[in-house]
């Protein structure tokens, strides 16, 4: 017996959110196809919060594809930073920065803070659309907790994950395989809110 899949288009350029998005996705009969197998490019964010720039984002690739679209829009808050990078994560050293470059700026910036006051989260915003003006978006967030570290740790992931420190799991993100970051992350709370409504409207 096969199962039909539904088409939806992922409206992020992110190899590491696509990984993750693509293995939490693996038990829905869901086909992710990436916004650049359409030709469409990433969106300027001009919102002022994660769920706008996730609106705009998903709404950009739904007209483009013409298929519903699936956009994360997420980032860090550290609260020795008031929040920052927050909804700049990915550009926090620059318009054209890349994670090393975010995570030396990170570094830098927290350098004076002292134990006990890095306390940080990821916020993570996910959006549905079942075509570009759809008028009622899914949208679930998911948010976790943890602390900036004073230098590196792992491999694994991407982004911010080598300086986050997960409390529980006494290593940082890049140092979770990935089955167990998912079942943490922002990401993976935010997609098991979604999933059972995504399915519902999925049919
Ligand atoms: P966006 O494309 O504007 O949503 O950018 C999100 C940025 O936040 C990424 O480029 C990363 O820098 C950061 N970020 C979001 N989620 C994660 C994560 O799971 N691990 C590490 N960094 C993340």
């Amino acid at each position: 017996m096969t199962t039909e899949k539904h088409s939806i288009v992922l409206a992020s350029n992110n190899p590491g959110k696509r990984r993750e998005i693509e293995q939490l996705l693996q038990p829905a009969a869901v086909r992710l196809y990436p916004q650049q197998e359409f030709g469409i490019d990433s969106i300027e964010e001009t919102g002022l919060s994660f769920v706008e720039n996730a609106i705009l984002k998903a709404r950009h690739a739904a007209a483009g594809s013409n298929l519903p679209a699936l956009a994360d829009d997420s980032g860090l808050e550290v609260d020795a930073l008031k929040g920052a990078p927050g909804i700049h994560s990915a550009r926090y050293a620059g318009a054209a920065a890349d994670d090393q470059a975010n995570c030396a700026k990170l570094l830098q910036a927290m350098a004076e803070v002292p134990q006990g006051h890095r306390q940080a989260r990821f916020q993570c915003l996910l959006v549905y659309l079942r075509h570009a003006e759809d008028p009622t978006p899914l949208i679930c967030q998911g948010t976790w907790e943890g602390q900036i570290l004073t230098a590196p740790r792992g491999d694994n992931g991407f982004g911010y994950d080598p300086l986050f420190w997960v409390p529980g799991q006494n290593c940082s993100a890049a140092e979770l395989d990935p089955g167990t970051k998912n079942a943490l992350s922002h990401r993976g709370q935010a997609l098991s809110r979604l999933l059972p409504a995504l399915l519902e409207k999925l049919g």
